[in-house]
Parts: structure tokens; C-alpha cells; sequence
């Protein structure tokens, strides 16, 4: 796919575990061993209890489209051949939600509550992405 042209992530300390399994085709988020929440972006305490216990968790990977924006002006010259694209907030089954693209559809195609997946886009000698792409599966 050529250089890498666009800003590339910088992961923080607590972020390092989301990176890695990111690497290996894994979606980990982090949940509270107290309130059981899960919570993202990464951070060393849980934003509902305050508590500094918790494990990184697998996620289903399953979500929806809770809101999106389809960007059709070039704002970094990495996505100069990329618009249109959607950016959008997944939230996933378990309650979590991300910023990240809906690929694999037209955007003028993508709504609110779509039913999305994760798939990973493999950066080399950069990081794995997680997007998503609208499946059919048959939501909660
Ligand atoms: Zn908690």
C-alpha cells in the first residue's frame, strides 16, 4: 500500500495492551473487577467507581453506528484519495463506545443503529486499526 502518509497512533503507557492484541487481530478493552463496567479510551482507573482494578477483556467486536460524519474535504493529505469517508461513533455490544471508520460501504449507505463488526487493518511497521463494516447479523 505504499508509505504510511497518515498520522500514525502514538499509544500511551495504559493504552499499550489495546495496541498489542490490536496487533493480533484482538479488540481487548479494559473492565472494572468491581463495578464490571467497561470503559474506553484506555485509563488506569474505572470513570464509574474509581477503581484501579480491572482486566483487559475481550470484546465481541460487535456493534452499531451510534453517530457518523462523512468527511468529504481532505483535512490531512493522508486521506487525499480516501474521501468520501465515514467517521463514526460505534458503541459496542458490551457498552463501550469508539471513534473509527465504517468501511466496506458507500457512506451516503451508512445509518444509525447499523449493525457494524470490527475488522483490523493491518499499518505495517506502524499498528493494527480496528474499523468496522456492516454486517447482517441480527442485533440485541
Ligand atoms: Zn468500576
Amino acid at each position: 500500500m505504499g508509505e504510511y502518509k497518515k498520522p500514525a497512533p502514538v499509544p500511551s503507557i495504559e493504552a499499550k495492551p489495546y495496541w498489542d492484541a490490536l496487533r493480533q487481530h484482538r479488540l481487548l478493552m479494559q473492565r472494572c473487577n468491581g463495578c464490571r463496567q467497561y470503559w474506553f479510551p484506555p485509563s488506569t482507573q474505572c470513570p464509574n467507581c474509581l477503581s484501579t482494578d480491572f482486566s483487559w477483556t475481550p470484546m465481541s467486536g460487535r456493534g452499531k453506528v451510534f453517530s457518523y460524519v462523512v468527511y468529504h474535504r481532505v483535512y490531512h493529505p493522508g486521506f487525499a484519495n480516501e474521501v468520501p469517508y465515514t467517521v463514526a461513533l460505534v458503541e459496542l455490544e458490551e457498552g463501550p463506545r469508539m471513534i473509527s471508520n465504517i468501511i466496506g460501504i458507500a457512506p451516503d449507505k451508512v445509518i444509525c443503529d447499523m449493525p457494524v463488526e470490527v475488522v483490523y487493518e493491518d499499518i505495517e511497521g506502524v499498528a493494527t486499526l480496528p474499523k468496522f463494516m456492516p454486517t447482517s447479523r441480527p442485533q440485541r
